[in-house]
């Protein structure tokens, strides 16, 4: 059963829950439960764009197993496997906690983002953060980013040669903070992290698994794709949906686990 301040998130979402309300919520307590603006700080100074020389061919990278947080993210400051390098003015590596249990991807920054140095920061974000509200979380207690971490020229879909570029710096967040749950924002990156060429249709509503992807993933439709076609909220919400019911199931699984091993101490 969902929580008053889901029911309030949801229609932050734009979603109608047909649901009897409690009359103890108040219309002044129903605004206060309304999604937080996303602020994030902008850069008060603007950082001069490196000089970029692009490599004639992408390099594999050399191996990135071995580098924790603070050395994956300036190799990926100092980056020019593809040429998504010469258009950005700084990389958008991700935000939120390295312990996530909810690990969300999109498929790219935008200017937007490079402002403000956060994926997901503008009428998206704001979106992306209401969906989280809606399934009990703040923005902070999940992990995201994006299949690229540098914008594409004209907002366009990342392609199969750039998110193969840019796919083992994911790999490493991945294995990093080693989520229980992957929420994947939209076709492009549905397809491009699974694969795949299926449509929409055919990768939600059920758990799929990457190669190299430790964890499974759950695929929904893109806020901004959900801003475009209000219509769509309610599938996202199944989506979210799916999501909530995965993580609770694993959660209460390593709860049994952990009791298991504390009796038979
Ligand atoms: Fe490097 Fe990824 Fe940026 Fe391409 S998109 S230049 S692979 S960081």
């Amino acid at each position: 059963m969902m929580s008053e301040q889901q029911n309030a998130y949801l229609k932050a979402m734009g979603i109608d829950v047909w649901v009897e309300r409690s009359p103890a919520v108040s219309a002044e307590t129903e605004q206060q439960l309304k999604i937080e603006q996303v602020q994030p700080v902008p850069v008060t100074e603007s950082e001069p764009a490196p000089a970029i020389e692009i490599l004639p061919e992408a390099e594999i990278p050399e191996t990135l197993e071995s580098l924790n947080w603070q050395g994956l993210q300036t190799k990926v400051t100092e980056c020019t496997l593809c040429g998504l390098a010469k258009n950005r003015s700084r990389t958008i590596f991700g935000a939120g906690t390295h312990t996530a249990s909810l690990m969300i991807i999109g498929n790219a920054p935008n200017e937007e983002d490079e402002k403000y140095g956060e994926p997901f920061s503008a009428e998206a974000g704001k979106l992306l953060t209401a969906m989280l509200h809606a399934m009990g979380y703040q923005r902070n207690d999940v992990y995201i980013t994006n299949l690229v971490k540098c914008s594409t020229f004209d907002n366009q879909d990342p392609s199969v040669d750039e998110v193969a570029a840019c796919e083992a710096f994911l790999t490493r967040q991945v294995n990093l903070i080693k989520p229980d749950l992957i929420l994947a924002l939209g076709s492009i990156t549905a397809q491009r992290l699974l694969k795949s060429k299926s449509t929409m249709s055919r990768l939600r509503g059920q758990l799929q698994y990457a190669d190299g992807i430790n964890a499974p993933i759950i695929v929904t439709y893109e806020p901004a794709y959900l801003l475009r076609s209000p219509n769509e909220k309610r599938k996202a919400w199944d989506d979210l949906q799916i999501a909530m019911r995965e993580l609770s199931s694993i959660n209460s699984k390593r709860e049994v686990s952990a009791l298991s091993n504390e009796t038979t101490l």
